[in-house]
Parts: structure tokens; C-alpha cells; sequence
């Protein structure tokens, strides 16, 4: 009997490493060898396990409903769990949210699973679970079921939070819908959220400066998704929330789904001061580090300006810019053109410069 043996492109490992959590190219690799090859049903709609999207979808069919219902699912490990403007609850919320927002979809319902270590101050539990409330309250979303299991401590140093989100699409948003001459939006200023994170967790005396934009963005996507073309479809084609490996990752994911080139202005980008010189000492690179209260938009051009101008109405949106383009150049990759006229690309990061930040 010939036994097939399976091609494994994991990296040189028989073990998980943090780079398997990272959101490049090895976890890429762990989902796909390992997850996708060993589970044989993925899909229950249009946007299913395969698509590996902000979340997927679930067809209704009945006599008298004929709907597609958004699911997602994240689980937030991060360190510390309080930060300069958000905490771990905070983040599970709007994590959740966020994910059924870049869908196009309205959040119906979370759920809230907690493994929490022995020892682990009630206080701060309940400090937590408050945190997660406003976030949810801000978007007008119940949290209508959960769990808690308790580990020893000795097994889990800190805790971890898993929501699920149900919502709903009058128009399910992908984020492998850019066409060529679409523009990229991001909706406000890059890498806070990691760079804040680090610079606290390293003690650095320039934290004050820097804080997390952790937010749940529905208020302001359910702004744009009305913006319609005269022939009744959606301005926006695609959308994804650049968390882990930041800006650099998701385009780079958005243009290999999308099968296009995408093109950058470094000198459109925004991003705080304060971010890129703490970047700049701590040595990494502020696209490729995470966002969790930002969202990349590809719109058809000629409703950029539209789209543009009404996230910059919304709060979370006021440093919104067009950043670049799609196009037919290069498809599958992304490229920075730099303010001194010099091209080069925007590579998938391999790893995350800074662990457990989501
Ligand atoms: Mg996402």
C-alpha cells in the first residue's frame, strides 16, 4: 500500500512558535496546511472557511426568508491587559465588532467566553466586563450569552477573552473586491495601537504621547455603506481592519485575493508624529504594526471624495485619507511610491514585531 504523504510548507518547526500567532506568512501556513486541509466542510454561504475573511456567512432559506446572516470569532490574548486608553475588554468588543462591520454587516448579538487563571483579581474582572459593556453600548449591541472557565495558574499567566458576533448585510463587503483604479482609503492615522502598546509594556518615556485607537468602528462604516452608485451598487468594493501586521499584511492580503496591484503614497499615509519617531527608535516599521480602531476601504473612484468626507464627519474618521489605488500593474502586490520619487514594495511581514497585541 502507497501512503500519500501530504506536502507540509509550515516553517522548519514540529512545535507552535509565536510566529504561527503573528499574522504572516507562517500563520498563513498553519491555517492552510493544517486547518483548511483537515476540515471538509467550510462553507454554509457565500463567504465561507476558505475565503479566510473578517468573518463569513450563513444562508437562511425558507418559505418566506431568503437571507445571509455574518458570522466571526476572536479570541484576545494581550499584554498588559490595561493600556494608555483601552483594556482587554474594550479590545474583545470592538475586535468582534469591527470584523462584522468590515463585512458591511450591522452587529446583531456578541458572545463572551472567558479563561481566566486562579488568582486573577476580581476587581479587575469586573473592571473588565464593565469595559466591555460601554464598548458594546457604543454601538448599541447585547451581549447575550457567555462562558468562564477558571485554569490554574500554572497553565495561563493571564486572561483570555473569545467573542463571537452575529450581524447582519444588506450587502456582504469582501475584502478581495478591489477592481483596478479603485481608491484605498484608511480611516485615520497608522500603528498607534501597536506602537502605543510596546512603548507601555518597554516603559518608554515617550508612552504618554502614544495611545491605543482601540474602537468599535460600526458607528462610522454604517455611514458609508449607503454611499451607492447610480446603478444602486455599493461605492465601497472591499473592506478589511488592518489588525495584526498592520497596513503592510492587510493590503498585501487584499491584493493577492483581489488579484490586482495596489499603489501607495508614502507621503498620504497618516500617521502620528509621535508614532513614527517612537517607530523609528524601537526599530520597526509602523505599517506593519497592529491597528484595532482602523478600517482600509477600497471605493470606486469617483465616490472617494463622498466617502472620504463622510468618515471625516465621524470622529473615528477624522484623519481619514486617500492612501493609494488599485490597479493592474503588479497584481498581487502592494508598492509604496516614497516622497523622493523612488518605488519599492510593501512586503508581508514574516512576524509580528511585537507579540500579543490583540
Ligand atoms: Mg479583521
Amino acid at each position: 500500500m502507497k501512503i500519500q504523504v501530504k506536502e507540509i510548507t509550515m516553517p522548519n518547526t514540529t512545535t507552535i512558535t509565536m510566529e504561527h500567532g503573528a499574522g504572516g506568512e507562517s500563520m498563513q501556513a498553519l491555517i492552510r496546511d493544517l486547518i483548511l486541509n483537515n476540515i471538509t466542510r467550510k462553507s454554509s454561504g457565500t463567504v465561507g472557511l476558505e475565503s479566510l475573511d473578517d468573518g463569513a456567512t450563513v444562508r437562511i432559506e425558507t418559505d418566506n426568508c431568503n437571507a445571509e446572516i455574518v458570522v466571526t470569532t476572536d479570541s484576545h490574548v494581550i499584554k498588559p491587559i490595561f493600556f494608555p486608553d483601552a483594556d482587554i475588554g474594550r479590545l474583545a468588543v470592538s475586535g468582534t465588532v469591527n470584523d462584522l462591520a468590515m463585512m458591511g454587516a450591522a452587529p446583531l448579538a456578541l458572545t463572551c467566553a472567558i479563561v481566566v487563571p486562579e488568582g486573577f483579581e476580581l476587581p479587575v474582572f469586573e473592571r473588565i466586563i464593565r469595559s466591555m459593556n460601554t464598548a458594546a453600548e457604543e454601538v448599541g449591541v447585547p451581549i447575550i450569552t457567555g462562558d468562564t472557565k477558571t485554569i490554574e495558574r500554572s497553565g495561563l499567566d493571564s486572561i483570555i477573552i473569545n467573542t463571537t458576533g452575529v450581524g447582519m448585510a444588506e450587502n456582504v463587503i469582501r475584502d478581495c473586491g478591489l477592481s483596478s483604479g479603485d481608491k484605498i482609503i484608511v480611516t485615520g492615522t497608522v500603528g498607534d495601537h501597536g506602537t502605543s502598546l510596546l512603548a507601555h509594556r518597554e516603559g518608554f518615556d515617550f508612552e504618554t504621547a502614544l495611545v491605543s485607537d482601540v474602537a468599535p468602528l460600526w458607528n462610522m462604516i454604517k455611514m458609508v455603506l449607503p454611499i451607492r452608485a447610480a446603478d444602486g451598487t455599493p461605492a465601497i468594493t472591499a473592506m478589511k481592519d488592518p489588525t495584526r501586521g498592520g497596513l503592510a499584511a492587510t493590503l498585501n492580503e487584499m491584493a493577492q485575493k483581489s488579484k490586482i496591484g495596489i499603489v501607495l503614497n508614502e507621503e498620504s499615509i497618516p500617521i502620528k508624529i509621535s508614532v513614527s519617531s517612537a517607530c523609528e527608535m524601537l526599530g520597526i516599521d509602523p505599517l506593519e504594526v497592529a491597528n484595532e480602531g482602523k478600517a482600509i476601504i477600497g471605493v470606486k473612484a469617483e465616490y472617494a471624495e463622498k466617502v472620504l468626507s463622510t468618515l471625516r464627519s465621524h470622529p473615528y474618521g477624522k484623519d481619514a485619507a486617500i492612501v493609494g489605488e488599485a490597479t493592474t500593474e503588479d497584481p498581487g502586490k502592494v508598492i509604496i511610491k516614497t516622497a523622493f520619487g523612488s518605488k519599492r514594495y510593501v512586503d508581508v511581514p514574516t512576524g509580528d514585531p511585537i507579540p500579543r497585541v490583540c
